[in-house]
């Protein structure tokens, strides 16, 4: 019951940005060491940035920093998001020289890499530092997207210009152009890569505007920057003003063989924008992200538990892989809460603990795929009888039981009113009803009969 009650405490808790997350690191310390310790070395930091995928703390001195890494580098792990490297993706910024002062590798062999190339204006975008190519998982839908961004980070304005990616959200668009501009910023210093959301363009010319600086403006994006990459293209459309701008600014750079990437939501052709822009986009490489199929969800999640130091047994993995299909963002989500539950909790990761923890997240298998052939036959080879024998009406046991099952799963998978399932087992409506609830209530009771029916419910579904 405590733990219960505590795993609902754990999961109002459960970070959903970094300062919550910082929060819950801070609450589960506080637990493990000394109140002298905690307030001496932990109060005094201050989360001044909570940017996606790093965060910015502020540290009175250094050795609050080196204090900090040296004791808690796996709970900082546990709690707040990992660079490429499988470390605490932490920039720290002392408190007297705030803003200036941020110490790297070099200055300090404790504290953690920054990646922070150089931007050439306000309205950069910084590179997410997790974002590389490194960490990207391939799989069948996004292998063809890898490559091309590959080909173009490699060989910058000489191989598909512009590349164009698509695909729905939360499948690695973003990922995909930061990984570009790491992998330019270390291969090609000279370069110079401006990568830029659809918004933060439109934002830097309203104030361009304002300021009467726009010919500043258009002179850096047309002859400062060799590479632009280009995040949301979708918010362009229905901003006819910003959309000129943005295809003249486009033009000029395509002209001298400088390399542009997009990402968007939709392909070129479904975008509410003018035909000569969407032409100009389609003329080089439009590519396509998917959803990842299982092997790769599984891969992604796994690789993500392991730069959090956390141990997901691969029955678990395939489980919330299965509930989880179509964003990546979600299975990461997914893994942050475990991570956090399973260290405040002290709990082991099992099938029962993601059920409890990830409920709200998991996704049922889509209803349509699923037929009563399907189910039928998923049944019959779990109980080990005849597909027939379930649709005969033999009153045995150990044909009544399979039956019910099948009765109970057609109606829970299948969406069609209980008169038409009645039909289709030969049966009336009040059967199916009575073959439901006999079998919701053996389930409460009856271990081994509820492995079986989630063990034809996973057949199912493949
Ligand atoms: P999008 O821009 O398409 O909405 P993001 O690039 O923001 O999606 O990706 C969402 C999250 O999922 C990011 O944290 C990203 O690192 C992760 N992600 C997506 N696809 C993969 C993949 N194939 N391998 C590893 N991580 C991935
Ligand atoms: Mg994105």
């Amino acid at each position: 019951m405590i733990a219960h009650d505590n795993m609902i405490a754990c999961d109002e808790m459960l970070a959903c940005n970094n300062r919550e997350a910082w929060n819950n690191f801070l609450t589960f310390i506080k637990e493990k060491t000394s109140a002298t310790a905690f307030s001496n070395w932990l109060s005094p930091i201050v989360v001044i940035d909570d940017t996606e995928g790093e965060i910015t703390l502020e540290v009175p001195n250094i050795f609050v920093q080196e204090y900090l890494l040296s004791n808690y580098k796996q709970d900082l792990c546990a709690f707040l998001p990992v660079n490429a490297d499988g470390l605490p993706a932490i920039k720290f910024v002392i408190a007297q020289s705030k803003g200036k002062q941020t110490f790297s590798k070099t200055e300090s062999a404790l504290s953690l890499p920054i990646i922070s190339h150089p931007s050439s204006n306000a309205y950069a975008l910084k590179l997410n530092p997790n974002y590389r190519f490194e960490t990207f998982i391939e799989g069948a839908t996004n292998q063809f997207v890898k490559s091309a961004a590959m080909g173009v980070a490699s060989r910058p304005g000489m191989s598909y210009n512009p590349l164009f990616i698509h695909g729905p959200v939360g499948l690695g668009k973003t990922h995909m152009l930061h990984s570009i501009g790491h992998y330019v910023g270390e291969h090609h210093k000279k370069l110079k890569v401006q990568c830029i959301t659809t918004e933060a363009f439109i934002n830097e010319l309203v104030d361009n505007l304002r300021s009467k600086s726009v010919d500043k403006m258009k002179r850096f994006y047309r002859s400062d920057v060799d590479i632009l990459l280009v995040d949301d293209i979708q918010f362009l459309q229905n901003r006819l003003n910003f959309e000129e701008e943005f295809s003249n600014t486009f033009e000029t750079l395509i002209n001298q063989n400088k390399q542009i990437v997009i990402t968007s939501d939709k392909p070129p052709s479904q975008l509410k924008l003018s035909e000569r822009i969407v032409a100009r986009m389609e003329w080089g490489l439009v590519a396509h992200v998917g959803v990842p199929e299982l092997e790769t969800r599984v891969a992604i999640l796994q690789h993500k538990a392991q730069q959090k130091g956390l141990d997901i047994p691969s029955n678990v993995a395939f489980f919330i892989a299965e509930h989880i299909y179509n964003n990546v963002r979600q299975l990461e989500g997914a893994v942050n809460r475990l991570s956090a539950q399973s260290r405040l909790l002290n709990l082991k990761i099992t099938e029962e603990l993601v059920q409890r923890t990830l409920s709200e997240m998991l996704q049922k298998a889509p209803h349509e795929k699923i037929s009563l052939d399907n189910i039928l036959k998923c049944v019959a080879t779990v109980f080990q009888v005849r597909v027939s024998d379930i649709k005969g009406s033999a009153r045995t046991k150990d044909i009544a039981l399979p039956r019910h099952v099948a009765m109970y799963l057609a109606w829970k998978w299948i969406n069609e009113s209980l008169q038409m399932l009645g039909a289709s087992f030969g049966k009336t409506h009040s059967t199916i009803l009575h073959a439901c609830k006999n079998i919701e209530k053996k389930i409460e009771g009856d271990e081994t009969l509820r492995k079986q029916i989630q063990m034809v419910e996973r057949n199912i579904r493949h």
